[in-house]
């Protein structure tokens, strides 16, 4: 019994380390995690996403507030240095409670987003996403 369990477990770790990461900074919304996840999981052929969150996080990066930048950009690190993340994604979205902005002002924020997560020079993608009132993902061009 030990000795299967042993190869099972052998046979789960080689297939981690083979399996594909991506990363997303997003909103602690409940109504938008899987759609999220499974976006990138089918555009980008990737296993897992890595899911950072903050309340209102495009609002978070576009204010510029240095700390919470900080917290986020070492949470980004460890996914793209455990898992070898090649891809960033962040976010924003409709009736977001901590994040009242109007479309507009939100897409502006995510394009702040990218350019700030660009600017760690972390030798990965970004790609900004804008969830709308439909629950559909659109994606926010730079
Ligand atoms: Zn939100």
């Amino acid at each position: 019994m030990l000795y299967i369990y042993k190869l099972k477990k052998e046979n789960n770790q080689s297939k981690m380390s083979l399996s594909k990461f991506a990363t997303s900074i997003n909103c602690i919304d409940g109504r938008i995690q899987l759609l999220i996840s499974n976006w990138i999981k089918q555009k980008y052929s990737v296993d897992y996403v890595d899911v950072i969150t903050h309340p209102g996080s495009d609002k978070v990066m576009a204010e510029k507030n240095i700390d919470r930048i900080a917290e986020i950009k070492s949470k980004v690190v460890i996914s793209i240095n455990a898992h070898n993340s090649k891809l960033v994604v962040v976010s924003g979205h409709h009736d977001c409670a901590a994040n009242l902005s109007t479309k507009d002002i939100h897409v502006i924020q995510i394009r702040k987003s990218i350019n700030i997560v660009k600017s760690w020079r972390l030798q990965v993608s970004v790609v900004g996403l804008w969830i709308n009132d439909q629950w559909e993902i659109e994606q926010v061009q730079e």
